[in-house]
């Protein structure tokens, strides 16, 4: 009888799959990618429903935020895959002249996906797209917290591919500790820092290289110049959306002390015209999400608390109800940088304000947290966009907008040490799952000689010396 856990049985398949894709071609490639695309269309009342259940979220926003991503994703590996593929020829260097070489992408072989409930559709399938394009197979392990959702994916899993190439374990920690402990080929992980380290580590184990797409507090700069009626919508919505539980979400805000009502008060304008004056009203909405699930719910109230305690205001709602496991939007004036709202990410519709009067304290504050998964600056002068461009660090950058960055396929996405380390999307996610593999090939006679006692005779030393001052 085999007594091998279900995980070990499916990853020890997975091996002669992934030997096999090691020369598939860019069509086959593209195929999977075709049906997995059309599948996840075809399917679009069941992410909605899974949506509503798993935690409310608006159909708008599966819409916007799962399935347009997955499609978008697919269709650029579909349209740019052949390409990517083809090997890259390489000049010679001086040192090697007289050799031909190139660079070939080729699979790292098995891969394994776990992924985070915020985003449950995209952030697992959007990740298998670029695993298929690069030739892998691939274990995906979506989140827990998220049961409709992973359950639906497994189901579009198990009718698309058999498990040797792509197979799904549902489950929570326990599921990921049993996965983490194999020698997959490549880890990529969209999660918390916290579990982030935890990824890693395992991996350390196998020395499994790994992509790591973390979060973490992403500040928002509003300066004196900003259009402030853009800059409240865009705040407004990208910490709206989702209701605040998006890696890319901004986490706080600062804004100009010369600016900072009129501001606040487009804010206002943004929110009521959204969802209605009173936070009763607002709970009905039915484009607002809920928080995920009740812990969650807690440890937001847990934050807006403390941040009341140390002298804190709501300008807007400050109502959370844990059994709805609801949070208003609110925007959260007067707080000092202790406070763990500041300190933590919030992920939720809370939004601490910090009044400025110089940009140099603000760059200061953003280079004394960890580096951030985003910066988002509102301003139309140039220069203290390049000067906060150039002083701090950050997975990207978006000026006068949120969250766009994402969607854009020619640019790599992804953090920065705490916030992460490596990319997704186009073709950073295609490289993500692919070796870099260098091929020199020489047609000149170029074997080195041995010599007698390992002494390289005077002529050949002049010839050297003659050689390395040339190059
Ligand atoms: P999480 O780290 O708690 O969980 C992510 C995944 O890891 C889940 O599948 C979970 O089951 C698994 N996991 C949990 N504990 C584990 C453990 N001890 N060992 C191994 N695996 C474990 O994250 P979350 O709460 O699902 O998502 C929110 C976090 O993800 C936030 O920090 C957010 O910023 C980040 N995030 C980042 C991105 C990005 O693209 N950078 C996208 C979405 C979310």
């Amino acid at each position: 009888m085999n007594s091998q856990s279900p995980i070990r049985a499916a990853f020890q398949q997975q091996r002669a799959t992934a030997l096999r894709l090691r020369t598939s071609t860019a069509a086959e490639r593209i195929a999977k990618i075709v049906r997995l695309r059309d599948a996840v269309i075809a399917r679009r009342e069941v992410w909605y429903k899974a949506g509503e259940d798993d935690f409310r979220k608006p159909p708008g926003e599966v819409d916007l935020a799962e399935i347009a991503p997955v499609i978008a994703a697919a269709n650029h590996a579909i349209r740019n895959l052949a390409s990517w593929m083809k090997p890259k020829g390489v000049w010679p260097t001086m040192m090697l002249l007289g050799t031909r070489s190139h660079l070939r992408y080729e699979p790292r072989g098995r891969c394994l996906i776990i992924s985070p409930w915020n985003y449950p559709l995209n952030l697992t399938i959007s990740p298998l797209i670029s695993a298929i394009a690069a030739g892998n197979t691939a274990i995906l392990k979506p989140s827990e917290l998220t049961p409709h959702f992973s359950t639906e994916i497994r189901k579009l899993i198990a009718d698309l591919f058999t498990p040797d190439e792509v197979t799904v374990f549902e489950g929570d920690a326990v599921v990921s500790t049993e996965l983490l402990e194999l020698p997959f080929d490549h880890i990529f992980f969209t999660g918390s820092p916290a579990v982030g380290k935890i990824v890693m580590a395992a991996a350390a184990r196998n020395l499994t290289s790994v992509t790591l797409e973390l979060g973490g507090k992403t500040p928002v700069v509003v300066d004196a110049s900003a259009d402030l009626d853009l800059a409240a919508q865009v705040v407004m919505w990208s910490k709206c959306n989702n209701a605040g539980q998006t890696c890319m979400a901004p986490d706080y805000l600062f804004v100009h002390a010369s600016v900072k009502e009129a501001f606040l008060e487009n804010c206002r304008k943004q929110l009521t015209a959204a969802y209605g004056v009173t936070n009763d009203g607002r709970t009905h909405v039915p484009f607002l999400a809920h928080v995920v699930n009740r812990r969650h719910t807690e440890r937001l109230k847990g934050l807006l608390d403390d941040a009341m305690a140390r002298g804190g205001r709501a300008l807007t709602g400050g109502v959370v109800s844990v059994d709805d496991c609801f949070v208003a939007p609110t925007i959260v004036d007067g707080v000092d940088f202790d406070a763990r709202i500041l300190q933590e990410e919030i992920f939720g519709p809370l939004l601490p304000i910090v009044e400025f009067h110089d940009l140099d304290s603000v760059i200061d504050r953003i280079n004394a947290g960890e580096k951030p998964l985003a910066l988002y600056i509102h301003s139309t002068d140039d220069r203290a966009i390049q000067s906060l461009i150039e002083r701090t660090s950050s997975g990207g950058v978006c000026v006068n907008h949120a969250m766009i960055q994402y969607f854009h396929a020619n640019l790599p996405f992804g953090g920065v040490n705490h916030s992460g380390m490596g990319t997704a999307s186009g073709f950073y996610g295609f490289r993500s799952f692919s070796h870099e593999r260098a091929v020199v090939r020489t047609q000149l006679s170029m074997a080195p000689k041995l010599f007698k006692a390992g002494e390289v005779p005077g002529w050949l030393r002049n010839v050297l010396n003659r050689f390395i001052t040339w190059i």
